[in-house]
C-alpha cells in the first residue's frame, strides 16, 4: 500500500526563491498479491518517482509505503534486508542495470551469494531455463554485450526472480524493445506472475502494452492520481477528462474504430510541477473546465465500485467528451 505519498524536490538551497517541485502529491493505492497495477501518465507526472520511493531508492517527503503489513520506514536492519529481497525492479535499459564486466553466471549468482546461499550453480541454470534461455550452459559464461536487447531483458528478469520476489516495479521495461520482442517479454512476465503470484507495478506510457498487461490502471497528472480502476473500465469507460484525452491520442487495434474514434486535443503544455495550477491541476487544459475547477481541488472519490475519479464534473465528461 502506498499511503498519502508526497515527494517534493527542493533546488537551490535553504534561502532559494525557486519554488519546490512537487513530483508526487498525496498519492494512495494498493496492489494485491498476483496483481498488475499499471501507472500511466505523461513523462514528468511522477510515475517513476513513486517506483523509486517504493524501491527505497529515495525517501518520501511524507506518507508511507506499507509492504506485507509493515511500514518500510520503520523496519529494523534485518527486516529491511529481508524485505529488500522481496522487492525488485526491472528497468527500461537492462544494459545499464547489468554490469558489463561480469558474466551471466556472476550476475545471476549475486543475489544468492548476498543471501548466503552457497550451492547456487544449479539455481542459476534454472533461472536461465525459466526465462527461456536454453540450454543454459550456452549462455552462462557470456557477457551482457553478447546478447540482444530482448535477451538482456530476460537476464534482468531472471535476476529479479532469483529470490522469490513479491513485488516487482517495472519502469518502462519494454519501451526499448521492438514490437515482436516486446510481446515475448510481456508473455514471459505474465507466465511468471501466474506461476509465482508476484505483483507488478507496471510503469508505462504505452497504453497498448498497459491494456494487455494490467489488471488495474492508475492515471496520474502532475503528481496527482486522477483516476484508478479495473483495466476494462479505464479503457471502455474512462471517467476523467484527462484519461479520455490520453486514450484518444493512443491508437486502438481495430482500424475501423481507429478511423472513426473521437480525438480530444488538449490545449497548451503540461504546466510546471513547481507551479501547479490552482484547484484542479488539469483545469488549464481540460476541455470541459468550469469556474469551480480553478477554485476547488476535486478529491478522488468512487463514482462506481472500485473506480475512483478526481473530477467535479466527471458525469458530464462521460456524456460530453467520450461518447
Ligand atoms: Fe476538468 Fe474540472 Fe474535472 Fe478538473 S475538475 S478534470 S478541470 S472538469
Ligand atoms: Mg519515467
Amino acid at each position: 500500500s502506498v499511503e498519502s505519498l508526497t515527494k517534493t524536490y527542493r533546488s537551490g538551497g535553504l534561502f532559494s526563491t525557486t519554488p519546490p517541485v512537487q513530483a508526487v502529491a498525496g498519492v494512495s493505492f494498493d496492489i494485491a498479491p498476483g496483481e498488475t497495477l499499471a501507472l500511466v501518465g505523461e513523462s514528468g507526472c511522477g510515475k517513476s518517482t513513486i517506483g523509486r520511493v517504493i524501491m527505497n531508492l529515495t525517501d518520501p517527503t511524507s506518507g508511507h509505503v506499507v509492504f506485507d503489513g509493515s511500514d518500510l520506514a520503520t523496519l529494523d536492519a534485518k527486516a529491511a534486508l529481508e524485505t529488500k529481497t522481496h522487492l525488485q525492479m526491472i528497468f527500461q535499459d537492462p544494459f545499464g542495470s547489468l554490469n558489463p564486466r561480469k558474466t551471466v553466471r556472476q550476475i545471476l549468482s549475486q543475489p544468492f551469494r548476498v543471501a548466503g546461499i552457497s550451492n547456487w550453480e544449479p539455481r542459476v541454470l534454472d533461472l536461465l531455463r525459466v526465462v527461456g534461455m536454453t540450454p543454459p550452459e550456452r549462455f552462462v559464461n557470456r557477457m551482457p554485450h553478447e546478447f540482444s536487447g530482448g535477451q538482456r531483458q530476460r537476464i534482468a528478469i531472471a535476476r529479479a526472480f532469483a529470490l522469490q520476489p513479491k513485488l516487482i516495479v517495472a519502469d518502462e521495461c519494454v519501451s526499448a524493445l521492438d514490437v515482436s520482442v516486446r510481446a515475448q517479454i510481456l508473455k514471459l512476465m505474465k507466465r511468471l506472475q501466474q506461476e509465482t503470484q508476484v505483483s507488478y507495478l507496471f510503469i508505462s506510457h504505452d497504453l497498448g502494452v498497459v491494456r494487455s498487461m494490467a489488471h488495474r490502471v492508475a492515471v496520474m497528472y502532475l503528481g496527482r492520481l486522477v483516476e484508478i480502476g479495473p483495466v476494462e473500465q479505464i479503457f471502455n469507460a474512462p471517467a476523467h477528462p484527462y484519461t479520455q484525452a490520453l486514450l484518444s491520442a493512443s491508437p486502438v487495434p481495430d482500424p475501423e474504430r481507429e478511423r472513426t474514434k473521437r480525438r480530444i486535443i488538449l490545449r497548451g503544455d503540461i504546466p510546471s510541477p513547481s507551479r501547479p495550477p490552482s484547484g484542479c491541476r488539469f483545469h488549464t487544459r481540460c476541455p470541459i473546465a468550469r469556474p469551480l475547477c480553478s477554485e476547488r481541488e476535486p478529491i478522488l472519490e468512487a463514482r462506481s465500485a472500485d473506480h475512483p475519479v478526481a473530477c467535479h464534473f466527471s458525469d458530464l465528461a462521460k456524456a460530453d467528451a467520450w461518447t
